[in-house]
């Protein structure tokens, strides 16, 4: 879960089963970002300092990632590519389906494709 404001992302859940790994979604985030340019400055002082950034939530704001998050855990016992953005400002939930990069061999040993991937929502 993260928030990056407007947006607070809730998934995917990462195990040992998921085809793709985290930079393969920071890959997906930054390509379909209008911005990534602010988005990397902000995960690298994150980086630099996990005490930067928000100290805490709006309690619906909380409440309603607790539930997508729950949602997210329901989908499956181990990983899911599904996650949701919220946005915070309009209310909007959508569904996505993390699809990893094509280079990453966690993806290629899967088994699965990018043409198999292309039926649902990708991030
Ligand atoms: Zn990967």
């Amino acid at each position: 879960m993260s928030y990056m404001h407007p947006e607070i992302q809730i998934g995917p859940i990462f195990a040992s089963d998921l085809p793709g790994c985290h930079e393969c979604l920071e890959d997906r985030l930054i390509a379909g970002d209008p911005k990534p340019e602010y988005t990397k400055a902000f995960w690298e002082t994150y980086d630099q300092d996990p005490k930067a950034g928000t100290r805490g939530f709006l309690e619906h704001h909380a409440l309603i990632a607790a539930g997508l998050a729950r949602s997210l855990a329901e989908e499956a016992p181990g990983a899911t590519r599904s996650l949701y953005t919220y946005h915070v400002l309009t209310g909007e939930i959508i569904h996505h389906t993390f699809v990893p990069v094509s280079t990453c061999p966690r993806w290629r040993e899967s088994g699965l494709n990018e043409t198999t991937a292309r039926k649902g929502e990708v991030l």
